[in-house]
């Protein structure tokens, strides 16, 4: 039976204006992706994130490409072979979108979930942190800390603001004081040496969990200077835009304590896995991390998530119109959908 490869805009809007040292965010235009052979049909999603210069335009051309169709079309248990078929681009995003919908088209041949199919225990998901962007207007930003601290067991603030790295101080100070929660700090390349100097052991003196991406992606000596001037407890550097796909694991050695594995950066779940095995041979520690993307990317992520340190997979929850329903909120735990392949299925209103 042939298969077919269906684009379609998946248009999230967000909750909340979401702000990070990037810029602000309201609406993101991603790609969703259906294999459909016969009656049967996988789902993949293909996440556009604006600042890694990806467009929709050159991830539909791709996936809908005469050799991705040929690589696609075969017999469904064999997924390492399509996966090895696929012609090569330098788009993570448009091999993760392929990736999670030939996972998911192998499970669903299967007949189980791919968390199942993989060995692993769904009881070891570590409850999702839920990430808090920046906002000037402080009293709505600590409500927020606030509210999301009854419900979240460990907070992740956005921080990297251009005002500097005493603007973040001050911000993840007042958040301090208003949750019992766990407090972890994400830059995104915020700051630079000195700033992450100035600030990181402040963080730790605060008992901040963890702080990710602190320097610039590219800065790779600057997590070594860094390291060396911090004092021997500071909190756990875990790398996320500096680590995007398998052979970038290896570079962080020795510098970053973490790795944030996102699958659109790496390009899908495969990978991950690779990714997965490469940090633990480094004594790394993991987190399975999303970008801003609807139930079928977050629930792919999840999936693997009972191999994880952290889990950051909160994205569906800061979107207002998720057409899917698929990993499942109990106050801060992930639970899993018990189907077949992705177990991701269409959202019935309430
Ligand atoms: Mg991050």
């Amino acid at each position: 039976m042939t298969i077919t490869v269906e684009v379609e805009p998946l248009s999230l809007t967000l909750r909340t204006p979401f702000t990070l040292s990037y810029g602000t965010t309201t609406v993101r235009e991603n790609l969703l992706i259906r294999l459909r052979t016969g009656d049967q049909i996988a789902l993949g999603e293909a996440a556009i994130v604006p600042y890694y210069h990806e467009t929709a335009g050159r991830v539909a051309a791709y996936v809908t490409s005469p050799a991705v169709l040929g690589a696609l079309n075969r017999d469904p248990l064999h997924l390492e072979d399509a996966l090895n078929a696929l012609p090569r681009t330098p788009s993570s995003f448009a091999r993760a979108a392929l990736d999670i919908a030939l996972h998911d088209r192998w499970g669903s041949a299967l007949g189980e979930p791919l968390y199942r199919l993989w060995g692993l225990n769904p009881q070891r998901i570590p409850a999702t942190s839920y990430t808090i962007a920046m906002d000037d207007d402080e009293a709505a930003y600590l409500e927020r800390v606030r509210a999301a601290g009854q419900q979240f067991g460990l907070l992740k603030l956005k921080a990297g603001s251009p005002a500097g790295w005493e603007r973040d101080w001050q911000r993840i100070r007042a958040a301090r004081q208003v949750t019992g929660a766990a407090l972890c700090v994400d830059a995104n390349n915020g700051w630079d040496r000195a700033a992450a100097q100035a600030i990181i052991p402040r963080l730790g003196e605060l008992g901040v969990v963890f702080v990710e991406q602190p320097l610039p992606r590219d800065d790779l000596d600057g997590w070594r200077e860094v390291r060396r001037a911090l004092p021997a407890d500071h909190p756990p550097l875990f790398a996320d835009e500096a680590v995007q796909g398998v052979e970038s694991v290896a570079p962080l050695a020795g510098l970053a304590d973490g790795i944030n594995i996102k699958l659109a950066k790496c390009g899908g779940l495969r990978p991950a896995r690779d990714m997965i095995a490469l940090a633990r041979a480094f004594g790394m520690q993991v987190m399975i991390g999303c970008m801003v993307e609807s139930s079928v990317a977050v629930t792919a992520a999840a999936h693997l998530a009972p191999l994880a340190d952290y889990a950051d997979l909160d994205a569906n929850l800061l979107i207002a119109n998720d057409p899917f329903e698929g990993v499942l909120l109990k106050g801060d735990r992930l639970i899993l959908p018990d189907r077949p392949g992705l177990g991701v299925t269409a959202h019935v209103a309430d």
